[in-house]
């Protein structure tokens, strides 16, 4: 493989013709493309021949793998039958239809129905005019401030970017709009020491403090939600410090404050159970998925809509209402039937089951290979998503100077070594995310060449 393609050229042509996301222009006219042509399993080869493991999934995506024959011929069958429709005005499809019932019965008990997109993105925007028709239905217009988190990732369209909280995806941009509030991350490495919090409840309760005086400060009649992953991921792979959406949860029920999960990384088994949510404590009354809902092979994203917010839906459309809202692509019949047939696989492999069977073991192997390492700070894990913390001192957890963009460096050596891993935007965090499907021998090469 790799040989029917010339390199050189398509490098060239993809200088003076692709401008592609989330990169500096001069890097990628200085090193050229690196350009994917096939894959199979957990391994992507590019177009000189070379053969990475893939230890990201993509972007935390692809996670039955790649090359499943199954996803593509759904795709292929659904495509020649009914490529595409779209489910505005009650209008739907077989496929749809189906996913919705799949989905709903994979869900906590209290999700009521599915809202379809393409992206994490459009989730989250789908999710914030949820909370703002929802308060306006129920006579609250001035209850529309959302709260997320600093170093959070909900996306990058105008609202989706203004819940992020990461710097750079602010800067230039003129974001966050209004609405948008942030509060710290959870951060147990650094930032509960700082706060004087020694254990993981002490600080799970300064976060959760913290939250209600942000409420009060702006008035609990004037925010309406509060949006979280429940172990963060491109701000740094956080899992959760215990108790904390506990602690979260009893504020957010006090001021009438809607919770809405992010769970576009972690829905569909990436911690090791089919909803992160669920295991973390939080009781969702939005749950956004996206990714691992098609493992990647065609966008699809599904927002659930839990109970409480869907009977003041059903309620205010007996006065007329309608949530204007919704997708050329809403209910995509193709899409769905690709979701459908990744899902099949997840549930028949019992992939799911075999991540939390296997979180162990892929934690244990890159605390061998590179828990000592003089640079790695801290590693972090849920299931098989990882966090690699480097610093310049461990005792002093010392950061190195922006300027050596360390996280970036090392990925781009990992290349050298055939793995692929992500180094997190603006820090020095390496994140891991294998398929789920990825072998023991393939967790060991991963590991050996990271180090
Ligand atoms: N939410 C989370 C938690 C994500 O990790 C991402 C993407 O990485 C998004 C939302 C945005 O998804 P998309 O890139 O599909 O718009």
């Amino acid at each position: 493989v790799g040989q029917e393609f010339d390199n050189a050229a398509l490098v060239s042509s993809d200088r003076g013709s692709f401008f592609h996301p989330f990169t500096a222009i001069a890097d990628q006219q200085a090193n050229g493309a690196l350009v994917m042509v096939e894959a199979k399993g957990s391994r992507i080869i590019d177009a000189s021949g070379k053969e990475f493991i893939d230890a990201a999934a993509g972007l935390w995506c692809v996670n039955v793998g790649y090359g499943r024959r199954e996803i593509s011929d759904a795709i292929a069958a659904q495509s020649q039958k009914l490529p595409y429709f779209h489910s505005f005005n009650g209008i739907s499809n077989e496929p749809s239809i189906r996913l919705s019932e799949k989905l709903l019965s994979l869900a906590p008990k209290s999700m009521r129905r599915v809202f379809y997109g393409s992206s994490g993105s459009d989730a989250n925007d789908t999710a914030v005019k949820m909370l703002w028709y929802y308060n306006i239905c129920r006579g609250k217009p001035e209850k529309r401030k959302i709260i997320s988190r600093d170093y959070a990732y909900h996306g990058v369209s105008v609202a989706s970017g203004s819940l992020s909280g990461i710097p750079m995806v602010h800067q230039n941009f003129g974001i966050p709009l209004d609405f948008a509030r942030h509060v710290s991350r959870p951060d147990l490495y650094r930032d509960a020491p700082l706060r004087q919090c020694h254990t993981e409840e002490a600080y799970s309760a300064y976060l959760a403090n913290e939250l209600d005086q942000m409420i009060r400060a702006e008035g609990a009649d004037t925010v309406a939600g509060f949006v979280a992953e429940p172990v963060m991921g491109t701000g740094g792979v956080l899992p959760p410090p215990r108790g904390y959406f506990q602690e979260i949860q009893k504020v957010l029920n006090l001021y009438d404050v809607r919770l809405v999960a992010d769970e576009v990384i972690t829905g569909y088994g990436r911690t090791g159970t089919w909803f992160a949510s669920e295991a973390c404590g939080m009781k969702p009354d939005l749950i956004l998925t996206a990714k691992g809902l098609t493992s990647g092979y065609l966008p699809l994203s599904a927002v659930f809509v839990g109970d409480q917010i869907w009977s003041v839906f059903e309620e205010a459309s007996k006065d007329g209402r309608v949530f204007a809202h919704g997708f050329t692509y809403s209910g995509h019949p193709t899409c769905a039937a690709a979701a459908l047939a990744n899902l099949e696989i997840i549930e028949r492999e019992g992939l799911v089951e075999h991540v939390a069977a296997i979180a162990g073991d892929f934690r244990a192997a890159f605390d061998a290979a590179i828990g000592g390492c003089a640079i790695v700070g801290e590693i972090r894990s849920a299931g098989l998503m990882m966090g690699v913390e480097l610093v310049a001192d461990r005792d002093t957890k010392a950061k190195l100077p922006a300027t050596a963009k360390i996280a970036g460096r090392v990925a781009t050596a990992a290349r050298r070594h055939g793995v692929l891993v992500r180094g997190l935007p603006n820090s020095d965090i390496i994140a891991l995310s294998p398929p789920f499907i990825v072998t023991e021998e393939e967790i060991a090469l991963i590991a050996t060449g990271l180090r």
